[in-house]
């Protein structure tokens, strides 16, 4: 399994890079992402943070024999817009992180997918409750899993927020659509509880595939 979502003290994690790698490793993962939020965040990682995380996920992977990438999570801003520091990631999420009107969410994720699609690797926490909007739009929903297709962005499922909801995975079945496991770690503890969201994967998502090879 892997787990492709987890925040560090580079933003507002609690767990430095040692640590979150050794626990993945104690939980059996073959892959990690340690994905910190951008600049658009008050804690998040500029060009100088990036640089130094580096390094030191360089000396863990090392030390515990574990691959791990080298992410950040962007908020989706409005139009769509991203914010990234100047470093060349292996993994980009780009997520919403406001409540919304519905057609400001929906607006905003088509408007990101359309102007980043060869930037974003992954659209996260879709519908979540926390950061969503007041209802849905199931047309929209479907020109979402459109974009996704055509930009070959991988959906996340999330194990913290618990997202996306079912209903669109179900609309996602059958189509191959790529798709991530995170679990969106702000602390050890969490780090590696993915099992809810690979069991999702292979019930709604067989004719899709994982982002990374395992
Ligand atoms: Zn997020
Ligand atoms: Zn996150």
């Amino acid at each position: 399994m892997f787990d492709l979502h987890i925040h560090s003290i580079y933003s507002d994690g609690t767990a430095n890079v040692d640590e979150i790698a050794r626990k993945a490793k104690e939980t059996g993962m073959k892959v990690i992402a340690i994905v910190d939020h951008s600049v658009e965040h008050r804690l998040g990682m500029d060009e100088g943070k990036a640089k130094q995380r580096q390094a030191e996920i360089e000396e863990a992977m090392d030390r515990y024999d574990i691959k791990i990438l080298s992410g950040i999570e962007c908020g989706i801003l409005p139009d769509g817009e991203i914010q990234l520091p100047n470093f060349e990631f292996d993994l980009v999420i780009a997520s919403i992180h406001d409540f919304l009107s519905v057609d400001e969410y929906y607006h905003r994720i088509e408007r990101c997918l359309e102007k980043f699609g060869d930037i974003v690797d992954v659209l996260g926490h879709l519908h979540s409750e926390r950061f969503g909007s007041a209802g849905r739009d199931f047309v929209r929903d479907v020109e979402i899993i459109d974009l996704l297709l055509e930009t070959d962005i991988a959906i996340e499922i999330n194990t913290t927020h618990m997202a996306p909801p079912l209903d669109f995975l179900e609309m996602c079945s059958g189509k191959p659509i790529k798709y991530s496991v995170g679990s969106d770690a702000h602390t050890l503890e969490k780090v590696g509880d993915v099992k809810w969201g690979f069991e999702i994967a292979r019930r709604y998502l067989r004719k899709g595939e994982p982002i990374v090879k395992i």
